[in-house]
């Protein structure tokens, strides 16, 4: 509980009408795209760094959690206030400071949202990469703290690789900025990697320096099918064995496409065991040589069709398809717990073979997708969270399917971060000795446990 005294003190700081006390606004902050709900004392909303600041200060002295949250998009859990507490919406914070054309670097608040930097400097003939698919809501705070991919990371990378400087107000509410507009700096500790997707967890991110790049002339889409999925990961390894660096390689497995197809008529096939959507960038000249390269390696390793879109509407149909996996798949069951594992790109058949055998034995309904060229998947569980039995089949089944992906050199998350969804398995992967370690730099870093409390590392407290 938040008393009203610091209540008071926190309506001085950033005026009473950024800050949320009524029960029924407050609901609108209880969920993040997870199926969980947990509901914040308060919430504020800061216009600026020293605002944000005198909060953390305030929270330190009052003992009460802060949960920073952009745009609530996360699917770990990590903006929800599972200890309670004040949740901070840094979405007011929303200014493009910059966009440096020389320099190729844009300088932005936190609550920016990602594509509106993409706009901004998409007109400009230049290009920020990561493309989570959320990306129309999704606050670059919140990508940064994330350390969000996309389907553009193959090629391009991650939040992280564009990240070239950060201001950060400190748990104990000092100010920091590391890094800035140089391409390179090793001055210390690398702060700016620590910070980038640490969730909320040991700072509060105000303003970040993103790198730009000239945005490629063109892109080539193309959709292929495979009768089995193994030739379809083959496929991938043979494209860029050959040089071919697409700028996405997405997969769909059966069961997506059925639900693709149930939601929507789009003429996918139906009897094979993967599709995959490729998609090439760069100079115009060059891309029809590599689509046809592309085509070709596909069908020498068991493709069945081979669609190249020729327009931009053609084009549009591809994606369509793709876009279209999260609303086909909530109409087969009301919850979707949406994992986010990573293996090695050639263990990819056998990580599926495995989700199909652990989905087999809970009896649970399974889709699964992502992207192929990081061997980074999908895998959603359709349920029904007020049935308490399947439920209890899911949580098993998550365990299971966390201990395949490490057991075969792989991640418990590709991008969606810990939060509270995989705190209980982290040290699955990283031990104990490395659990201890981030454990040290979180005590030293916030000694009062204020920011974001309960997520990363799990405790019986989670909620
Ligand atoms: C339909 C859909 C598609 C998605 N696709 C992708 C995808 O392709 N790739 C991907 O990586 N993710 C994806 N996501 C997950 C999610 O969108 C990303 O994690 C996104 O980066 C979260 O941004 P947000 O502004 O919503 O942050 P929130 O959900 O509000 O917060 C996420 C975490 O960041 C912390 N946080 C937020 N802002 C700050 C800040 N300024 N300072 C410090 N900590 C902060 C929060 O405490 C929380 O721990 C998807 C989500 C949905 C719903």
């Amino acid at each position: 509980m938040i008393s009203n005294k610091v209540i008071e003190i926190i309506m001085k700081i950033v005026g009473d009408e950024n800050v949320i006390t009524s029960k029924e606004e407050r609901l609108c902050y209880a969920y993040d795209s997870t199926p969980n709900a947990f509901l914040p004392d308060l919430v504020v909303r800061p216009g600026s760094t020293e605002e944000v600041q005198s909060i953390v200060r305030l929270a330190n002295e009052h003992r009460f959690p802060l949960i920073p949250r952009g745009t609530g998009t996360g699917l770990s859990g990590g903006s929800l206030p599972v200890m309670g507490g004040v949740v901070m919406d840094l979405t007011r914070m929303d200014k493009i400071l910059e966009i440096d054309e020389e320099n190729l670097v844009a300088v932005v608040e936190a609550g920016v949202i990602t594509y509106k930097l993409q706009e901004e400097v998409e007109a400009r003939g230049l290009f920020y990469p990561p493309d989570p698919g959320s990306l129309k809501t999704s606050t670059i705070g919140g990508n940064v703290a994330e350390n969000a991919g996309g389907p553009r990371a193959f090629k391009y990378g991650v939040t992280r690789d564009y990240v070239l400087g950060l201001e950060v107000v400190t748990p104990e509410g000092e100010i920091v900025s590391v890094g800035g507009k140089t391409v390179k700096s090793v001055t210390g500790y690398d702060l700016i990697r620590l910070y980038t997707g640490s969730e909320g967890t040991l700072g509060i991110i105000t303003k970040i320096y993103l790198r730009l790049i000239p945005k490629p002339e063109a892109k080539k889409t193309m959709m292929v099918s495979f009768p089995r999925l193994d030739d379809a990961a083959r496929s991938v390894t043979e494209i860029i064995k050959r040089g071919i660096i697409p700028v996405t390689l997405e997969i769909m497995d059966d069961r997506t496409i059925q639900c693709v197809e149930n939601h929507k008529k789009m003429g996918l096939p139906l009897d094979v065991e993967a599709i995959l959507i490729i998609e090439v960038d760069g100079p115009r000249l060059l891309l029809d040589g590599q689509a046809q390269l592309i085509a070709e390696l596909c069908q020498n390793n068991g493709a069945q069709q081979v669609r190249i879109a020729e327009t931009d509407e053609e084009r549009e149909k591809i994606w369509a398809a793709r876009r279209a996996v999260s609303a086909a798949v909530v109409q087969i069951k009301p919850t979707k717990i949406s994992e986010d594992i990573a293996v090695p790109r050639m263990a990819i058949p056998e990580m599926v073979r495995r989700l199909k055998e652990i989905a087999r034995r809970y009896q649970l309904d399974l889709v699964i997708f992502g992207h192929a060229g990081d061997g980074n998947l999908h895998p959603n569980i359709l349920c029904d969270q007020r049935d308490h039995d399947e439920m209890q089949r899911v949580e098993k089944a998550i365990g299971e399917l966390f201990k395949a992906a490490v057991e075969l050199g792989g991640t418990l998350s590709g991008e969606h971060g810990i939060g509270t969804m995989k705190a209980p398995y982290l040290k699955l992967e990283i031990g104990e000795a490395g659990y201890d370690v981030m454990m040290k730099i979180k005590k030293a870093l916030d000694p009062n446990n204020i920011l974001n409390p309960g997520k990363i590392f799990w405790s019986e407290n989670n909620g």
